[in-house]
């Protein structure tokens, strides 16, 4: 059975080399990888993906067309070998001003959109806010292979970095991705798109939520990034935009020419993207700014592919639009499969958190929902002086109390500039 796996495995891998001899671009996104090592690894993931994008889509066409903002925190993780691959913070504050200037149309290039397209073009109403930047450094390789994606980023044990609360927050991994094996092309970056009507629910084929997220490589991450991405001496023009593409699919989104078609495929116009209001494309854009591209020409209503999409290939630089249909299909995913994240936002820190026992003599337990790992919570005296502190490591927090005077003391949490503080009582 395993001998069979590596065999399919292989004819993945072949059919990049196949492709990568004709017109394979140099650099891609993995989220056809995703899909076809996912069915295999769990049979039924792309079926089940399929149904959770029906759903999605379905819910789209009338439950979600208000206009709220709906935001959503992010954890960034840098997991770096090298001072280069350490993107500093003005690099990751660049990338989610991109990100979020992209899901709010407010994109200095938005304007270059051709006509025919320009009703179309949509604001997406949602916003990002960065959560917390956590820094590994590792001695590792991520890279695809014959045995999967390079999903040993979003682990600890593997010399990546484990993910923070995946079901409240967005993930995102930044690494070096290695070259894929004998063809030397280049993954920009990944995705798992949103899989099942509950989010994850027990049984469904799916890989585990702790790999959740977006990995994204670190030449390619934000548009005033140093590190410059060459494959076969053409290099990436990189505008920020290969994550606000993974993001997309992680809401849920296709590639425009449809995934069937494109790099596995061939040209192929009778695969679709599920979006009535995108042109129907019949493969991906092989980068660059081609306006006169026209990969299928449709009996009515022709228009030419549309290399203004964040979700074709074409250069980053021409990508300025999301759809309207596209927004709705992301929204829609945001009130349903990805719901969670969305609720983690508005999540009241007061109520977040609970202590006990209280009254107390020798220990205290804090329970949270939503706390950083890493943040800390204090323990004051009535004079404001800090008589004990703890670092949040999970859930649950220990705190031994048994070396204090009883008394009245404050227990105070501080996050996002905002303070929750609650009383406790030490007796003999
Ligand atoms: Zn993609």
């Amino acid at each position: 059975m395993k001998q069979l796996f590596y065999f399919f495995i292989i004819i993945i891998i072949t059919s990049f080399t196949m492709v990568g001899q004709q017109s394979q671009p140099n650099f891609y996104c993995g989220y056809d990888d995703v899909i076809k090592i996912n069915e295999l690894l769990f049979p039924g993931y792309k079926t089940n993906v399929d149904q959770s994008f029906r759903y999605a889509e379905a819910m789209s066409s009338f439950h979600y067309r208000n206009t709220d903002v709906l935001k959503v925190k992010v954890v960034i993780h840098v997991v770096y070998k090298t001072e280069m691959e350490n993107l500093n913070d003005t690099i990751i504050q660049n990338q989610m001003e991109v990100l979020n200037k992209a899901f709010r149309l407010q994109n200095e290039n938005r304007t270059e959109i051709r006509d025919i397209f320009k009703d179309i073009q949509s604001d997406a109403g949602i916003e990002f806010e960065l959560q917390e930047v956590i820094r590994v450094k590792t001695n590792a390789n991520f890279a695809l292979t014959l045995t999967g994606l390079p999903d040993a980023v979003k682990q600890n044990s593997r010399g990546g970095s484990d993910a923070i609360n995946p079901e409240n927050f967005l993930n995102i991994w930044v690494c070096r991705i290695q070259p894929i094996p004998f063809i030397g092309g280049q993954i920009l970056g990944y995705a798992y798109p949103p899989s099942g009507l509950a989010n994850w629910p027990e049984g469904t084929a799916a890989p585990s939520q702790n790999l959740d997220g977006v990995v994204i490589d670190f030449r390619v991450f934000g548009s005033n990034n140093p590190n410059i991405l060459t494959v076969n001496g053409q290099s990436h023009d990189a505008q920020g935009r290969t994550t606000v593409h993974e993001v997309g699919h992680y809401l849920g989104l296709r590639h425009i020419w449809g995934d069937g078609g494109g790099i596995f495929g061939g040209n192929s116009c009778a695969e679709d993207d599920g979006m009535a209001d995108t042109p129907n494309q019949g493969a991906q854009s092989p980068g660059g700014c081609n306006k006169s591209a026209n990969t299928c020409i449709d009996q009515q209503n022709d228009k030419p592919d549309m290399i203004e999409n964040y979700m074709d290939y074409s250069g980053e630089v021409c990508q300025n639009t999301f759809t309207k249909d596209q927004v709705n299909l992301m929204r829609s995913v945001l009130m349903n499969q990805r719901s969670t994240l969305v609720s983690a936002y508005s999540i009241d820190i007061e109520k977040s958190w609970t202590v006990y026992p209280n009254p107390t003599t020798d220990q205290i337990f804090i329970k949270n929902e939503l706390w950083s790992i890493g943040n800390r919570v204090l323990l004051k005296n009535v004079t404001g002086a800090v008589v004990l502190e703890a670092m949040v490591s999970g859930n649950l927090i220990q705190m031994d109390i048994s070396q204090l005077s009883q008394g009245l003391y404050f227990l105070e949490y501080h996050n996002q500039g905002k303070t929750s503080i609650q009383k406790i009582i030490i007796h003999d």
